[in-house]
């Protein structure tokens, strides 16, 4: 379990009897396909129809990959879930691949989920030893498996919903699928983003506000941590008793490398623009670790609006130094440390003419291993580059999460091995500043965060996910 990383992407909607919802999953997935582009579902309802009667479609590959007109057209049901995801080692089964769908005392569950649940070891061996089997690794079937049992025990779905969420310790944002309910959850520290979005005939969920546009809907509000939100004959209820859960004292941690690196340009968490605070970071970075250069430039996509915030800090124009080739996946999916260089080659290309005999600045988000940007400052210099800053919009990553995002473990994070001029040297950087962590906290105002990636303090006990 502990091997498991997990980054997805959920959304969830309930429309009025006899509409078809496939397709308005199709456009939200499409949306969210930046937080997982290993695989995809769907799962639709009818919710006048007959108890069981559901139509999944899942597979390995992009939304677009995996769905076609066909497909789609065949899903009929107005109520649905769908999700994007991608995992690391261990992981990449097809049996993990989610929406999970089960028969169950009420006709058919289905759930899907974003996060990680650091105690799910525990609950599952204790199940194991009462005989359970279990068909996929993640613990999402964990979930899965003990709300399905719980509702033998409960008067609704929500209600065995809120009693298997008592035990769950971890991030998560989960959309459960009843016959005649959609159910939705966010883990009380509000480590995984989940919003609410209204259509005219109903309602929408969705880890990012990037997703409810791509369906025309309206962005009403952000679920509240360890709020349980039911949408039942197209109407919204929602049950606020786990929103100041003891297991975390009542305090909130939003996952702050949502804004740094995760989310969407255009989405808004928890009442800040991720756009905003990337734009801030760069800011604070141009204070903290002033140069003298000729120009800014980002590592395309995720360093170039920290990269534009410096530019307008330090008065040193930007320009775009990159050609980014956006046909290629994101380079950090490819499994092995070769592939993985061969990856940037394919995706980026320097244009010459911006940086020839120029001093330059060059922005990213983060550093994990240090390929990317090495790669990056190899080719500026062959193209004539006559200095290489760089600034990360990000302090040093030390810690693995354990709530979902994939930072691989301390072994492999170059900041944990090295010093930062050792850093320096090895990535072959003229200069290296990082932003510092009190400047970080700075970009989300008032809200407060999970930075244990940073910091090590995690907001939770960790003891399985070790
Ligand atoms: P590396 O080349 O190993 O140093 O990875 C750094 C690059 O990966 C940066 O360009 C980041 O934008 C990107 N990155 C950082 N964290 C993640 C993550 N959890 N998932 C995917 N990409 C990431």
């Amino acid at each position: 379990m502990g091997s498991l990383h997990e980054e997805c992407g959920v959304f969830g909607i309930f429309r009025q009897a006899h509409a078809d919802v496939a397709h308005d999953i199709y456009y939200g997935l499409t949306a969210l396909q930046h937080r997982g582009q290993e695989a995809a579902g769907i799962a639709v309802c009818d919710t006048m129809g007959e108890r069981g009667n559901i139509c999944l479609h899942k597979n390995m590959g992009l939304v677009s990959e995996v769905f076609n007109e066909e497909t789609l057209a065949g899903m009929k049901g107005n109520v649905g879930i769908g999700h994007v995801r991608y995992s690391t080692s261990g992981g990449s089964v097809t049996e993990n691949v989610q929406p999970l769908s089960y028969h169950y005392l009420k006709g058919t569950l289905a759930i899907v989920h974003n996060g990680n649940i650091v105690n799910a070891g525990r609950l599952k061996e204790e199940m194991m030893k009462e005989g359970e089997v279990f068909r996929a690794t993640s613990d999402t079937e964990v979930i899965a498996m003990r709300i399905a049992r719980m509702r033998a025990h409960t008067s609704c779905i929500e209600e065995a919903v809120k009693e298997v969420t008592k035990e769950l310790l971890g991030g998560y944002a989960l959309l459960v699928m009843s016959p005649r309910k959609l159910v939705a959850i966010r883990d009380p520290l509000g480590l995984k983003p989940l919003c609410i979005g209204k259509i005219t005939d109903g309602y929408v969920l969705a880890s990012e506000s990037c997703a409810l546009s791509a369906v025309d809907a309206e962005f009403v509000r952000d679920v509240k941590p360890g709020e349980i939100i039911t949408i039942r004959n197209g109407k919204l209820f929602t049950d606020e008793t786990l929103c100041n859960n003891t297991l975390c004292n009542g305090s909130q941690a939003h996952c702050v490398f949502e804004y740094i690196y995760f989310a969407r340009l255009d989405s808004v968490l928890d009442g800040i623009s991720v756009y905003s605070a990337r734009f801030q970071a760069g800011r604070m970075l141009a204070e903290s670790g002033p140069v003298e250069a000729d120009l800014v430039t980002g590592v395309p996509e995720s360093g170039l609006t920290a990269a534009a915030g410096f530019a307008d800090a330090s008065g040193i124009p930007f320009m775009h130094a990159f050609h980014k080739n956006s046909y290629v996946g994101r380079t950090f999916i490819k499994p092995t440390q070769q592939e993985r260089q061969t990856g940037v080659h394919m995706k980026l290309n320097v244009i010459t003419e911006v940086v020839k005999g120029k001093r330059i600045v060059l922005i990213d988000d983060s550093i994990v291993r240090g390929t990317t940007i090495a790669n990056l400052i190899t080719m500026l210099r062959k193209a004539g580059a006559s200095a290489v800053h760089v600034r990360i919009s990000s302090p040093p990553f030390l810690y693995p999460c354990y709530y979902g995002t994939d930072v691989p473990d301390s072994t492999q994070l170059i900041a944990k091995q090295f010093s930062i001029e050792e850093i320096r040297k090895k990535i072959g950087a003229d200069s290296l500043a990082y932003l510092r962590i009190e400047d970080l906290k700075k970009t989300t105002p008032d809200l407060p965060v999970c930075s244990a990636c940073f910091d090590g303090k995690y907001p939770t006990e960790t003891y399985d996910a070790k």
